[in-house]
């Protein structure tokens, strides 16, 4: 089982693509260094396991008929 993780910025919402933790917490690192030079890396990032979907898709099929 593969999990990918997308890392987010707490300054100022940049999101990274779906990479491994490593991967990812290297791109939110050289973000900071690069937007926010000085502030210590901080924000939140979300975890996909294979075989789910973004929720996007979930939202859509709710959408109920009258
Ligand atoms: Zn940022």
């Amino acid at each position: 089982m593969t999990a990918k993780f997308r890392y987010r910025c707490g300054e100022c919402g940049h999101r990274t693509r779906w990479l491994d933790d490593r991967e990812g917490a290297q791109r939110l690192e050289r973000h900071y260094r690069r937007c926010h030079p000085g502030v210590e890396p901080g924000g939140d990032f979300e975890i996909r396991r294979d075989g789910q979907r973004p929720g996007c898709l979930g939202v859509f099929l709710r959408t109920d008929r009258p």
